[in-house]
C-alpha cells in the first residue's frame, strides 16, 4: 500500500525539506511509523505521549478528517493522500498578510523597552536570535542564543530543554520572530514572546548590543564541523585557536595528541623533545617518517604539523626538561600534556605544574595497557605525588624501550589526552580530574578509578608552600623504601 503524505511547512525540515513523501502503510498509524523510521522525531510532532493526535494538528485522508473516520487506525488504500495540517492554518490557503495578521493576534509580543527592563532587573529571560548568521555577526543582544529560523525546530530542544522557560524571540524587524514564536508554541513551549521591531528597533534605541568575535571565511570552512556542534560553535573554535598547549615528548603519546590538537585548531603547540628519530619509533610515532630517521624529533614534528595545519604556531623546545628550565618552558602555556616516558621527568613535570597551577594531562602506556587522567590540584583534583609518593623500583617499571608497547596503544591513550585537553580548553563536559581511565587492549575494557587528593601531600595540600625541586634522577634510582 503506497500512499502520498503531504508535509506542512513546519515539519519539512525533519523530512529533508520535501513537501510530499511517498510511504508504505495500511493505516495512518503505520504510515506515521514508517516516516518516523526514516526521519526520527517526526511522529512526536503529530502524536502525543498517549499516541493521540496532538490538538493543534489535523490529519486528513483524501480530504476527510480522520477524527470522523477511524482515527489513526483509519485504513488506507493504494494512492490515498494523507494530509497533515497544523490547526492554525485551518487547512485553508491563506495569504502572507492574512497569516501575519492572525499571528499578531495569537502570538504574544513584547516591546524592546520591556525586554530591556527584564534584562536590567535580572528577570529570567532566554533571548533567541533567529536571524541568519551574517546578520547575527553584525551585532546581537547581549547573551542571545543564535539559532537561524531555518534550524529552529532542529536545534531549539538541544539548547532549551525546559518547555516552560521564558523565551523572547527576535529577528531584524519582528516578522520572522512571530513565525518563530508560533513554531515554538507548536513545539510545546508555553512562555514565548516575539520582540516587536526586532534588533533594528533595539539598536535604534541605543540599547546594549554585542558584536561576536568572528572567524574568517577560511577558518569557517576548515572548522565547519566544529561550528555545527552547539557546545563548540564559533566561540569555542576561537577559544581553541587562542589556546596554548605544551606537549612534553614527541614520542608515542605526544605524536597522536599533537596531530589531533593541530587538526582541532589549537593555535599554539609547544613541543619539548631532544631525541632523534629512530627506526624503532616509526611503529607508533606517527609524526615522523621513514626518510627522517636520524633527524631531530622536534624538526620532524614541526615539518609534519606545519604542513598539516599551516594556521597554527609550533614552538620548539629542543632540550631535556630539568628543574633549571622547566618553569621557563611551561609558564606561557595553558595546559601541559605529559607524554614523557620516565619517572624523573614525570615527577618534575608534576611539581612544576603544581607550582605554576597548570593542569597536567597525564597519559602512560605499558605493553597492552594505558592510563589517562588530569592532575589539576588548582581545579580540585590530586597531583601525581598524591597517588605515588615515590616511583616504583626500576625493575617494576621498565620503559617502552625495555618492555615494548603495542604500536596502536599510545594512539588511543594519546588521543584520550587530546580529547581531555580540548574539553579543558572549551570548558565543556566532565574533565578527567580525580579519576583515571585504565584501558586494557587485550581484555577490551575501559575501567574508571577514583583518585583522591592526599590531604597531607607536601606539594598540593591546602596552603602548602612549594617544597622546591629535588634531584629527580637520584629520587627515582634509589632503592625503594617499600621494596
Ligand atoms: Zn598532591
Amino acid at each position: 500500500m503506497s500512499v502520498k503524505v503531504r508535509i506542512p511547512t513546519p515539519l519539512r525540515p525533519i523530512v529533508g525539506g520535501d513537501s510530499e513523501v511517498a510511504v508504505e502503510g495500511a493505516t495512518v498509524s503505520a504510515v506515521l511509523d514508517n516516516i518516523e523510521a526514516r526521519h526520527a522525531g517526526f511522529k512526536a510532532r503529530i502524536l502525543d505521549d498517549q499516541g493521540q493526535i496532538r490538538r493543534f494538528v489535523n490529519v486528513f485522508v483524501n480530504g476527510e478528517d480522520i477524527r470522523y473516520l477511524n482515527g489513526i487506525k483509519t485504513d488506507l488504500k493504494d494512492a490515498d493522500t494523507v494530509s497533515i495540517v497544523p490547526a492554525v492554518a485551518g487547512g485553508l490557503e491563506r495569504t502572507y498578510q492574512e497569516i501575519l495578521f492572525s499571528l499578531k493576534k495569537t502570538q504574544q509580543e513584547i516591546t524592546p523597552e520591556a525586554v530591556k527592563k527584564r534584562l536590567d532587573t535580572g528577570e529570567r529571560t532566554i533571548l533567541v536570535d533567529v536571524r541568519e548568521s551574517d546578520e547575527f555577526r553584525g551585532g546581537h543582544l547581549p547573551e542571545a542564543i543564535h539559532i537561524p529560523r531555518g534550524f529552529l525546530e532542529m536545534r531549539i530542544e538541544e539548547t532549551v530543554l525546559d518547555h516552560g522557560a521564558p523565551l523572547v524571540v527576535y529577528c531584524a524587524g519582528g516578522v520572522r520572530s512571530l513565525f518563530a514564536a508560533e513554531t515554538l508554541t507548536h513545539m510545546g513551549y508555553t512562555n514565548v514572546a516575539s520582540m516587536s521591531g526586532g534588533y533594528g528597533r533595539w539598536a535604534q534605541k541605543g540599547f546594549p548590543t554585542q558584536t561576536p568575535v568572528v572567524l574568517s571565511e577560511k577558518y569557517r570552512r576548515r572548522y565547519s564541523r566544529h561550528l555545527s556542534i552547539p557546545e563548540v560553535g564559533e566561540a569555542g573554535q576561537i577559544k581553541l585557536l587562542k589556546s596554548k598547549v605544551l606537549l612534553i615528548g614527541a614520542g608515542g603519546l605526544g605524536c597522536p595528541a599533537a596531530y589531533y590538537l593541530a587538526a582541532a585548531g589549537v593555535g599554539t603547540l609547544g613541543i619539548v623533545d631532544f631525541d632523534v628519530v629512530d627506526e624503532s619509533n616509526l611503529q607508533r610515532q606517527i609524526l615522523h617518517t621513514t626518510d627522517r630517521v636520524g633527524v631531530s624529533k622536534i624538526k620532524s614534528a614541526m615539518q609534519t604539523l606545519e604542513k598539516f595545519n599551516p594556521d597554527i604556531t609550533v614552538i620548539p623546545f629542543e632540550e631535556r626538561v630539568t628543574s633549571g628550565n622547566i618553569e621557563r618552558i611551561i609558564k606561557d602555556f595553558d595546559i601541559v600534556v605529559d607524554g614523557s616516558d620516565n619517572f624523573p621527568t614525570r615527577y618534575l613535570i608534576n611539581d612544576a605544574c603544581v607550582k605554576l597551577k597548570k593542569p597536567c594531562v597525564h597519559g602512560s602506556v605499558y605493553r597492552f595497557e594505558g592510563q589517562v587522567t588530569i592532575f589539576h590540584p588548582a581545579g580540585g583534583g590530586p597531583c601525581y605525588r598524591c597517588l605515588y609518593k615515590e616511583p616504583p623500583p626500576p625493575e617494576m617499571a621498565p620503559s617502552c624501550a625495555d618492555a615494548g608497547v603495542l604500536g596502536v596503544l599510545p594512539g588511543i591513550i594519546g588521543l584520550l589526552e587530546a580529547v581531555e585537553t580540548v574539553k579543558l580548553i572549551l570548558g565543556i563536559g566532565v574533565p578527567l580530574v580525580g579519576k583515571v581511565i585504565a584501558y586494557d587492549a587485550l581484555a577490551a575494557t575501559f575501567q574508571e578509578f577514583r583518585l583522591r587528593k592526599d590531604p597531607t601531600c607536601e606539594y598540593c595540600r591546602e596552603g602548602a608552600t612549594f617544597p622546591g625541586y629535588i634531584d629527580y634522577e637520584y629520587f627515582c634510582a634509589r632503592p625503594s623504601a617499600a621494596s
